[in-house]
Formats: structure tokens, C-alpha cells, sequence
């Protein structure tokens, strides 16, 4: 390797490199330009063969000098600090020496003489390519970083690393505090339980997500962000359980921040601090529940031991091998002296320097690899090269990844066709006096036209919307209101459009059958607890509207096509703590309906209100329950139309991609409300951190409102009615948030994690 790299900085690479070479650029202007190389990203073993180290040695890192004997101390202060100070280098003496050992006085490579120049830092007598051509042949010589070129690389390390293994061996836990089998099996079939979400960010897991078969980095990441109501209630002893769904949502919480594409300080040192908290969880997790159990490998890891040993002695793979039972399979432990490990804590110190790392994740060189097979399928195998070349032109040269959004929308924002997509479809007309009649007892359609005509009379007079609590029309009020032809339409999706936190436009497509979940920014005075409203979309309709009412502006009153959503709620689950402080995820769960009296289970929703969809897995823990709503309703419960009953609570997954976690997070940068509490009074990060969700804000009050988060500011009050018919986005303001920023510490506050403390 090193050869080839000698080879490829040649004499010109060096005179560039040393003086730079003139290029004229597309604006006419010569400049001198200067090549550098700043990241080579490259899977471990191939690390290793870049930073002339060795493979198993006592020092396994290419970036700094750290003993194996310390690595598992990830994330604690001294860890991190030691990265900075005991930084790899190409030791030329030693190598020299070394070398002088080897080729004058014809020592072996594992002689002691060598042995003493070398095995301490764990390097071995190859002269480095790059240490040598890009600084030691320099006059006078330089230092070539080398250890700051070698970046971590997040999907095999992480994605395929430290998270594959430390599934594994919670699995492993699981076999061993119930031997049967039965929390496994438990695990498997809620997995396949959790719904889909977007077209291809949480796909739908069918196969035994125990087995790991056939998985790659995304479908890990899939396991991640999913994994908490999964495993809630798996380990039987309550104390043990709480730890595992801490280090779980660690874990998740760490995975989003390492990998968000657009970082601010504020969210680097967040990072740094989940980096700590994580290692401090796995370190428990390891010493506490993990000793408390022997754990041996998996029956899927027994099988395939034992294949693998039948091939090597027979020289042929035999498929149908027996799964070796318990008592076959050979103990294992969780191994966090591990050089994978160890290089987490390297994240927010190369974010720092080399930007989010998708920049220098391998993942990008993988993709790329992908197309090439793919095409090389569309070949006829000869003359292969041209075949693909041609294609790849067409190609797009960037396969998009997972969370890329291009929906084809462009940037304006200040229109509500930018909001959301509704088909005008005729198609499917609504006789509203036909649907009242046929459905009479159906509590989806309980109060249909009242409730009706108070949404759509609300939005033409321009009130702020509260969950449509207009209780002040008389039936006067609502006869003004006309539906044309007394029909409405019905329609099959919605298409919700959202500014991300990176500023990307990206939509979620709502479809009451498959994805069926919203939401929208809370209009309650306690925004801290609940920051957001969740409901459940049940039926999509448009309808032509006007209005003869005397309050509504005479412009207003004509006919328009109005949108809007039928939907059945979720409030969040009362006395249920929820954050990033608690790690715990929020919870929500369907609003009871009652036969008699006000309802609010079931309601109108303005889908310019909606942020964007949502992703609301079952807590299976909890389990299901009739109570809620205990009538047969099949509308009400489209995803599962055979049942007649809910799940009691519903996990809101803020991990289901990154735009979510920054959302409940606050601070990010396409989330409006940002700039608002940043230009105001220069406000530090710490107020940045506490607004969230997209705000068009601008009033004085707002902004006030906004850097001031104790002050809770009354839901529907400012606005103008040209605003709210304008504006793209609600027009509240303070997302006090922070998502649980202040501390509850009540009694029952049994798991508090000393969080981001280091130990
Ligand atoms: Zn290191």
C-alpha cells in the first residue's frame, strides 16, 4: 500500500503540494492552490496498514497513543483529554532504528532489538508513504498528520460496530434471564409490529430481527431507532429494565447527534456529553446486568461456528446443520476494550474539524460501489467498462441516501400550497346528510356537521386554532356557513412539506391506511411538557365553502376550496415524564371517548397546522385496551381493521430520523423560530436551544415571548388574521420546549442517571 501511495505522490504531487500549482477558475481569476489531503476514510484493517501499526497490538488506535488496557474508559474526562495529548505519530526514530536492526546487522522483525524500538507504541519498521514524501523529504522536515487523516468512520464502527455488538449481547441477556426463549420470541414479533414510516426510513421489519440475517448498516439503524418499546418490559426485573431503555435511548440519542448533518456548537458539545453519558451506561450495563447472567452466544452464532468449523476440517459447507443447543453454545461477554469502541469518543473532535460525518463516513464510497454492481447487472459482460461508463453518466452520480430529500418543491415558503399537497379529486364525493345517516352511532362521525362548520367557520374568521373549542357559535353562526352541494370529497393521501433542521425542503406523504400519524405544534400553556400535539388521520377530505357570516371579512366570504382533516387525537400520557434529561421517550395515547357529553377524541384539523408526520410505535409493554374507544369503529382503526380495541400508549419515536430529534430538541437552523431567538438580542446558544419548531414570528410579543421562556404565553392570542392566512406555518410562537428542560426531581425520580456526569 504504501508502494502504491509513494507512487502516487510523485515529484509534481510535492512541488504542488510544497508550492501549489496556478489554475485558472471559472471566474477568470488565476489562483494558487494548494492540494491537501484532510481525511482518508478507510475501513479499520485498512487504517492499520495506513498508519503502519499493528493489527493486535497494545496500542490499537491510528489516531493516538491510548493502551487497549484503557480503551473501554471511552467518554470519561481523562479518555478524552488524553486523546488530545497523546496523539499518534510516525515515530521516524524508532522506525529508523528498528530498521538499521533489520537490514545492517540482520536481526529478525521479532527480535528483541526490534522489539524494543517498536512493540510499546505498536508500530511496525515500514517507512510511511505519507509521513515521508509529504513532510520528512521536506527541507527542513515537517510533520505529516497522519493520525488527524485517518477519521473514524461512523458506519462501520458505530452502525456495524458498537451498536451490532451491543445488540447482540442484549439479545444474549435475553436468552439468558429467560432460557425459554420466550422474551426472544417476544422481541421478534413486536418488531415486526412497528409500523412502517416515510417511503424507506423505517421499513417494516419481517424477518426474526433476533437472527440478524442479512442486515446492513441502514437496517441497523432501523433496529436503533426503534428498539426502545421494543425491548421496555423485556428484562423481568424492573431496576435492570430501566437501565437497558436509558442506555437504549443513549445510544439512539448519540447515533442522531454523531450524525447530523449540520451542526452548531451547541450541538458538538451536546455531543460530547451524550458521548460521555453513553460510555458511562455501557460500562454499568456491562458490569451490572450483563455480571448478574451468563451469556453465551447465539443459537445463530453457535450454528455458524460450528459451520464454519465443518467447512475448514471437511473443505465443504454443509447448510442444514444442527442448531447446538444451551448447552453447546460457548459463553460470551460483551468486549469494550475494542478499538471500535474507543474511537466514539473521537466524534466531536473531528466534527469540529472536518465537518457532520456524513462528510467523511465511508457510508458515501459504499453507496457508490452499490451502483456500480447495479449497472455492472445491466451489462451483457462485455466490454464491461464502456457499458457501465455510458450508464453512469445517466446515473444519477450520487445515489441519495436514506433521509435525502429532493421533493421537487422548491424553496417559497410563504404560501400554503408550499405547506401541504391535496389532490383536488372530485372523485370520491361525501353526501354529508347521507354519511350523518349511514353512520348514526359511529363515534367517528358523533356531532359530524356541528363540529364541522365550527372548524371551517373558526378558519374563515381567522381564530387562532385551539383545537376548535369554538363554543361560542350558535347554530345562527353555523347556518351561515354553506358547503357546496352539501358534499365534501374524500381523498387518499396528504402531502405534509417541512423545512428541515439543515435547511433541506423534505415532505412526509400521510395516508390514513399506512401512515397514518401528524403533528402539530401544541396550543397548550405548558409548551415545555408538551411541545407537540400527535393525531391520528382518519379521513382527508376537501369541500367548497363560503360564508355569509358578518365577522368574517367580505373577502373572505366568497367560495374557496377548503382542506381539512378528520382526525382522532392523542393526548400525552398524564404524570408521564419524558426527555433528554430523563432519557425516556414521550408518550402518547389515544383520547377516551365517551358516549356521552363533549368529545374530543375525534375532531377537524387545519393541515396547514400539521408539522410534518410522525412515527408513534405501540408500547407493547402496556399493551391493548377497549376503553378508549368501546365501540366497534373500523375508521378509527384503519391499520388494524380486524380489531375492536387500541393500544393503551403510543412511544413518539424522536429518533425516527434527524429532523425529528432536532425538532425536539430545538436549535435547528431550518426551524425557524431559530433566527428569531438568535437575532433578538444576540441570545446565547443555551435560548437558541430552548425554541423549536417553525415559526414565522415577527410581532414584537412573539419575540419577546420567545427569548423569555418563563413567561408562558397565552395560546392563541397574536397573529393577525392576514398572518394566519398567509403565513406558511402557524403563527405561535414561543416553543418554549427544550423537551423537558427543567428538572422535576419528585420522589419517584428513582432514574436519575447522574446524566452526563463523568465518572
Ligand atoms: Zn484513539
Amino acid at each position: 500500500m504504501h508502494a502504491v501511495w509513494r507512487f502516487l505522490l510523485d515529484d509534481d504531487f510535492v512541488n504542488a503540494y510544497k508550492y501549489g500549482i496556478v489554475i485558472r477558475c471559472l471566474d477568470g481569476i488565476e489562483r494558487r492552490v494548494y492540494p491537501r489531503i484532510f481525511t482518508y476514510s478507510a475501513d479499520y484493517p485498512e487504517k492499520v496498514l495506513l498508519a503502519t501499526i499493528r493489527d493486535k497490538g497494545l496500542c490499537l488506535c491510528p489516531r493516538c497513543l491510548i493502551p487497549q488496557s484503557k480503551l473501554h474508559l471511552m467518554g470519561q474526562a481523562l479518555d478524552l483529554r488524553r486523546r488530545a495529548t497523546d496523539v499518534r505519530e510516525f515515530f521516524w526514530e524508532k522506525v529508523r532504528h528498528a530498521r538499521e536492526w533489520i537490514y545492517q546487522f540482520g536481526k529478525g522483525i521479532k527480535s528483541k532489538y526490534v522489539e524494543d524500538h517498536l512493540k510499546e507504541t505498536s508500530s511496525v519498521p515500514t517507512v510511511n508513504a505519507f509521513s515521508e514524501r509529504l513532510g520528512q523529504s521536506f527541507n527542513p522536515p515537517q510533520v505529516f498528520p497522519l493520525s488527524r487523516m485517518l477519521v473514524p468512520d461512523f458506519m462501520h464502527e458505530f452502525e456495524l460496530g458498537v451498536w451490532k455488538t451491543l445488540f447482540t449481547h442484549i439479545i444474549r441477556v435475553l436468552w439468558a434471564k429467560t432460557p425459554d426463549g420466550s422474551s426472544v420470541l417476544k422481541l421478534n414479533d413486536r418488531f415486526r409490529q412497528v409500523p412502517p414510516f416515510g417511503t424507506d426510513t423505517i421499513r417494516r421489519f419481517t424477518t426474526d430481527t433476533s437472527e440478524m440475517k442479512k442486515l446492513a448498516a441502514r437496517d441497523f439503524e432501523d433496529i436503533l431507532q426503534c428498539s426502545i418499546p421494543v425491548f421496555d418490559g423485556l428484562l423481568p426485573d424492573q431496576g435492570e429494565n430501566r437501565q437497558l431503555l436509558r442506555l437504549l435511548f443513549r445510544t439512539a440519542e448519540f447515533h442522531a447527534f454523531a450524525k447530523l448533518r449540520y451542526h452548531t456548537d451547541d450541538t458538538i458539545e451536546h455531543l460530547t456529553e451524550v458521548t460521555t453519558a453513553f460510555g458511562k451506561l455501557v460500562r454499568q450495563f456491562k458490569d451490572d446486568i450483563c455480571a448478574s447472567c451468563e451469556t453465551v452466544e447465539l443459537p445463530s452464532e453457535a450454528a455458524r461456528r460450528v459451520r464454519r468449523a465443518h467447512t475448514q476440517t471437511a473443505g465443504v459447507a454443509t447448510s442444514n446443520q444442527e442448531i447446538p443447543t444451551t448447552q453447546g453454545r460457548r459463553p460470551r461477554e460483551l468486549n469494550l476494550s475494542t478499538y471500535k469502541f474507543h474511537s466514539l469518543g473521537d466524534y466531536p473532535a473531528y466534527i469540529r474539524m472536518f465537518g457532520p460525518s456524513d462528510g467523511f463516513s465511508t457510508q458515501v464510497g459504499e453507496l457508490a460501489h452499490r451502483l456500480v454492481k447495479r449497472l455492472y447487472g445491466l451489462t451483457n459482460k462485455r466490454k464491461v467498462a464502456m457499458q457501465i461508463g455510458k450508464r453512469s453518466t445517466a446515473a444519477p452520480s450520487n445515489p441519495e441516501s436514506r433521509e435525502g430529500s429532493t421533493s421537487g418543491a422548491t424553496n417559497a415558503v410563504d404560501d400554503r400550497s408550499f405547506q401541504f399537497y391535496m389532490s383536488e379529486s372530485q372523485n370520491h364525493p361525501v353526501d354529508i346528510f347521507e354519511l350523518i345517516k349511514s353512520q348514526r352511532g359511529n363515534p367517528a362521525y358523533k356531532n359530524f356537521l356541528p363540529k364541522l362548520q365550527d372548524h371551517l367557520l373558526g378558519r374563515k374568521l381567522g381564530r387562532a386554532f385551539d383545537g376548535d373549542n369554538h363554543d361560542d357559535f350558535s347554530d345562527k353562526d353555523r347556518n351561515t356557513l354553506h358547503i357546496y352541494g352539501e358534499k365534501i370529497y374524500q381523498v387518499g393521501t396528504c402531502t405534509f412539506y417541512f423545512t428541515t433542521y439543515d435547511n433541506r425542503r423534505d415532505f412526509d406523504v400521510v395516508n390514513p391506511t399506512s401512515r397514518p400519524d401528524v403533528m402539530a405544534r401544541s396550543q397548550e400553556d405548558n409548551r415545555q411538557e408538551v411541545p407537540f400535539w400527535h393525531a391520528r388521520v382518519i379521513g382527508i377530505y376537501h369541500a367548497k365553502v363560503s360564508t355569509t357570516h358578518n365577522d368574517v371579512r367580505p373577502k373572505d366570504r366568497g367560495v374557496e376550496r377548503m382542506s381539512f382533516l378528520l382526525v382522532r387525537w392523542l393526548g400525552a400520557e398524564p404524570g408521564y415524564r419524558f426527555g433528554f434529561d430523563k432519557a425516556r421517550l414521550p408518550k402518547v395515547g389515544f383520547v377516551p371517548y365517551a358516549d356521552d357529553g363533549d368529545n374530543f377524541a375525534f375532531g377537524f384539523l387545519d393541515p396547514s397546522q400539521v408539522l410534518r408526520g410522525c412515527h408513534l410505535i405501540p408500547d407493547f409493554r402496556s399493551g391493548r385496551t377497549s376503553e378508549l374507544l368501546p365501540h366497534p369503529c373500523a375508521v378509527a382503526r384503519q391499520l388494524d381493521s380486524n380489531a375492536n380495541d387500541d393500544w393503551e400508549t403510543f412511544y413518539v419515536n424522536i429518533f425516527v430520523d434527524r429532523d425529528m430529534v432536532m425538532r425536539y430538541y430545538g436549535g435547528g437552523i431550518g426551524h425557524l423560530d431559530t433566527f428569531e431567538v438568535q437575532d433578538s438580542d444576540g441570545a446565547s446558544n443555551d435560548e437558541a436551544r430552548s425554541s423549536d419548531g417553525e415559526d414565522e414570528g415577527g410581532s414584537d410579543s412573539e419575540e419577546q415571548s420567545m427569548v423569555s421562556p418563563a413567561v408562558p404565553a397565552t395560546a392563541g392570542t397574536s397573529g393577525s388574521d392576514e398572518d394566519s392566512d398567509d403565513e406558511p406555518v402557524m403563527e405561535d410562537e414561543d416553543e418554549v420546549s427544550t423537551f423537558g428542560s427543567e428538572e422535576s426531581d419528585d420522589a419517584g425520580d428513582d432514574d436519575d442517571d447522574g446524566r452526563y456526569a463523568s465518572d
